[in-house]
């Protein structure tokens, strides 16, 4: 009988944060995959666990990872960890998970810290719906693309961004949103955690040199403060919620709630 592929989440900085499952699961299985085996070796230390660990990176061959399914057929337990967090979210595990998956491997979700969702649950935006789009491509055209995302998402949105890189997304952000709300959650469970809001502007003024990891939480737009709907074209004003990638049914009842008039009236005009 095959074993099974546990997917463990590990603090993303106070060790406490580690869940009891996640050290029984780290203490029984046969094998852990790890994205660095260095940074999870310290982890094991602290928690006194001693385990043969496998590398398993973003650019782990195949090979790797035929190997793990392999040791997986042949009945071993493994425990997929990442450098920090939850695997698969922004870091290594999806192609394996995939694998696992095809192979009929049962796999087992071993929840815990995970920055986005701390990083959101604090930030006092709305957290009712969102998108997480993890780190904005640094290719022109694919960042542009997420970017005019982020100028219509009716949604609020999630990224990463690493501390060199944010002053330059703090930049794009500018140009993009102009006015719309943003926190800065800074070193989440750590000694210099914080939460910064303001617009990209003001965070551009109040954080010169950024240290630490950060995650962007960013309020929705406010499409009604955005376009006055009511001196748009119908057929503009159609294409506006398409490009949102909403439903017909969807657009005509978002349509008759923006001018205020019936649903009938404006599915009417769509016939
Ligand atoms: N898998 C991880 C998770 O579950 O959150 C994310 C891994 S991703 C490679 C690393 C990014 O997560 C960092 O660049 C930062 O944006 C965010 N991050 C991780 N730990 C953080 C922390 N303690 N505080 C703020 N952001 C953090």
């Amino acid at each position: 009988m095959s074993g099974k592929l546990y997917l463990v989440a590990t603090p993303i900085g106070n060790l406490e944060d580690i869940t009891l499952r996640a050290l029984k699961i780290l203490k029984e299985v046969d094998y852990i995959v790890a994205e660095d085996t260095r940074q999870t070796l310290k982890l094991l230390n602290h928690f006194e666990i001693t385990k043969p660990m496998i590398s398993y990176h973003r650019h782990s061959k195949d090979e790797k990872e035929k190997q793990i399914i392999d040791k997986l057929k042949q009945g071993k337990n493994i425990a997929l960890v990442s450098d920090a967090g939850t695997p698969v979210i922004s870091d290594p595990g999806e192609e394996l998970v995939k694998s696992a998956i095809k192979e009929n491997i049962q796999i087992i979700s071993i929840p815990g810290a995970c920055a986005l969702i701390a990083a959101l649950i604090s930030s006092g935006i709305d957290a009712k719906e969102f998108t997480f789009l993890g780190f904005l491509p640094l290719n022109k055209k694919l960042r542009k693309e997420k970017l005019n995302e982020i100028e219509n998402s009716t949604k609020t949105i999630i990224l990463y961004e690493a501390p060199h890189k944010l002053q330059t997304t703090l930049n794009d952000l500018k140009e993009t949103i102009k006015q719309r709300q943003i926190v800065l959650a800074r070193e989440i469970t750590k000694i210099h955690e914080e939460y910064i809001s303001g617009t990209a502007e003001e965070l551009l003024s109040k954080q010169q040199e950024p240290k630490g990891e950060y995650v962007i939480i960013i309020d929705k737009c406010n499409v009604n403060e955005k376009n006055n709907f009511e001196l748009m074209s119908l057929e503009d004003h159609y294409k506006f919620y398409e490009n949102l990638g909403y439903e017909k049914k969807e657009i005509i009842k978002q349509i008759a709630k923006d001018r205020k008039v019936k649903k009938d009236e404006i599915y009417k005009k769509f016939l």
